[in-house]
């Protein structure tokens, strides 16, 4: 799965250096979320083609994801000495929980919408 795969990456990097930092990943992840809207508006029509990279919007998209999960392995990794196995259990049951709950809230939509 694609959150195991960057879990394994993220662990061959580590968590010392310069780039292995949550304030770090954090102002790169700001910048992918500045890249996915600059993405966005150029979908709407809001700014020229070209103001936007090769990636589009899924490509942004899928950076912001992979920064997250980056983020997300550096804290679960300040925490002790969870396998990559491991960190991706907590992930899918975390990701599980709030799932659950978006699909509660989209049910209550649903059922206030007939
Ligand atoms: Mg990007």
């Amino acid at each position: 799965m694609l959150e195991t795969m960057k879990l394994v990456q993220a662990k061959k990097l580590g968590t010392q250096g310069f780039t292995r930092t949550l304030d770090f990943d954090l102002a790169k992840l700001v910048e992918e979320v500045g890249e996915l809207a600059i993405e966005v508006q150029i979908n709407q029509g809001r700014l020229p083609q070209s103001k936007g990279g090769e990636d589009g919007i899924v490509g942004e998209a899928v950076d912001v994801v992979n920064v997250a999960l980056d983020i997300a392995f550096l804290a679960m990794a300040q925490t002790g000495d969870l396998t990559v196995e491991q960190m991706a259990e907590t992930l899918r049951h975390i990701s599980a929980r709030k799932l659950a709950r978006w699909e509660e809230k989209v049910s209550l939509l649903e059922s206030s919408n007939n």
